[in-house]
């Protein structure tokens, strides 16, 4: 192990206790560059943060500290273990504390104060949260109940993304399965705003989240985000608590396995998918979302190049959906130009966040009349 020399041994220090304690072990190789998405659309270097982070000279108000879209595939590459990703999250936390403030920033700062006022990101009304569910008819949650749905921030109040939810109570009330929902009761998960380091603010919209959970006798939890299910399923239980998660994709396959849900028309369509970083790279669910896909009659599924363990990106995650990021710098648009190349009729994912990026690539790149990009649920419902 290198020792580390510095002038700045106390913000070494700081970083370091702050979670950043593996770049110690970082021996400069470059391999994080090659596969970093940002080198495909600029010049961004994790090799050289983590340098800078090793000497305490990181200048943590430039645009560098925030770029990392933790996608995980530097660590999952880094020949070290260096865990890239907490050393970013070490900075922005100490960015945190210091109360650095720039443009940049100026989103995190609206959705960090929406997020303490209402629970959501996006300033809207905690009372508005279940509008959504009005329609179908959605229950709030019970303990007699089989499992909780927690459809989250995007889905909750995004126009576009409500369809997701209304999706899922589709098919949820279509294989009899006995669900509710928090209601005005759910929060955010708290994923994003611990990756742009509010920990005080993720700590307190978890134990919200788990105090409710306990109150309600939630045991099984169904969520569409793969941020939902990474912070449910892997941060959550830093508080000692223990819940049953499952993705969508997961719990579809169960129904369908179990024989409650049939899958009874054609989706005559050329489909390709894309592996949200959530849900394949930090949790290795890759085969469920193909098996459901496989499952529809009709259905061609062809792969991009980067796909499964080598997805691409789409460059939502980490915070980044909270941040400007410039048309030419979408890493979506390289998704969406590959699948649009491949022929593909819709580019199909299975996460809310993806759907943002994919969908303003493909209005943006102007293949609107071209392909659609869809969540998986939205496919599903069509042909149940
Ligand atoms: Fe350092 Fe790992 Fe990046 Fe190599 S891949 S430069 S060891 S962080």
């Amino acid at each position: 192990m290198m020792e580390i020399e510095s002038p700045f041994k106390e913000i070494v220090d700081e970083i370091q206790e702050l979670g950043g304690d593996a770049i110690k072990y970082c021996y400069q190789c470059g391999k994080c560059d090659t596969v970093c998405p940002w080198n495909k659309v600029t010049n961004f270097s994790m090799r050289k943060l983590i340098r800078e982070s090793t000497f305490g000279i990181t200048e943590i108000e430039l645009e560098e500290t925030w770029r990392c879209t933790t996608c995980g595939k530097c660590v999952d590459n880094c020949p070290r273990e260096v865990r890239q990703i907490d050393d970013v999250v070490a900075l922005r936390r100490m960015a945190t504390g210091y109360g650095v403030s720039n443009e940049l920033l100026k989103p995190v700062r609206s959705a960090t104060a929406s997020l303490s006022a209402e629970g959501n990101p996006f300033v809207q009304d905690r009372d508005k949260r279940a509008d959504w569910a009005k329609e179908p008819g959605v229950q709030l949650f019970t303990e007699e109940m089989d499992i909780l749905y927690f459809p989250g921030c995007l889905p909750s109040y995004d126009i576009r993304l409500k369809q997701l939810a209304l999706a899922t109570a589709t098919i949820l009330n279509k294989a009899g399965v006995n669900f509710g929902i928090l209601g005005v009761e759910e929060n955010c998960c708290g994923e994003s705003i611990r990756k742009v380091g509010n920990e005080d603010l993720f700590k307190r919209l978890a134990k919200d989240n788990i105090k409710t959970f306990i109150e309600k006798g939630v045991k099984r939890i169904l969520v569409n985000s793969p941020h939902c299910y990474h912070t449910f399923k892997n941060e959550y239980p830093e508080f000692n608590v223990h819940f049953e998660i499952v993705h969508i994709t997961q719990y579809l396959c169960e129904l369908i396995k179990e024989g409650r849900l049939e899958i009874s028309k054609e989706f005559a369509k050329k489909v390709t998918y894309h592996d949200p970083c959530y849900l394949g790279r930090h949790n290795n669910i890759y085969d469920e979302p193909r098996e459901l896909l496989k499952e529809i009659p009709g259905l061609e599924l062809i792969e991009m190049l980067e796909t499964r363990e080598n997805s691409l990106c789409c460059g939502m995650g980490g915070g980044r959906i909270w941040i400007d990021t410039d048309m030419e710098e979408r890493f979506s648009n390289i998704r969406i130009e590959e699948a649009v190349s491949l022929g593909a009729e819709i580019l199909v994912t299975a996460c809310p966040y993806c759907i943002v990026g994919l969908e303003e690539s493909r209005l943006g790149l102007g293949y609107e009349d071209v392909i659609q990009v869809k969540d998986i649920t939205e496919i599903l419902q069509e042909v149940i």
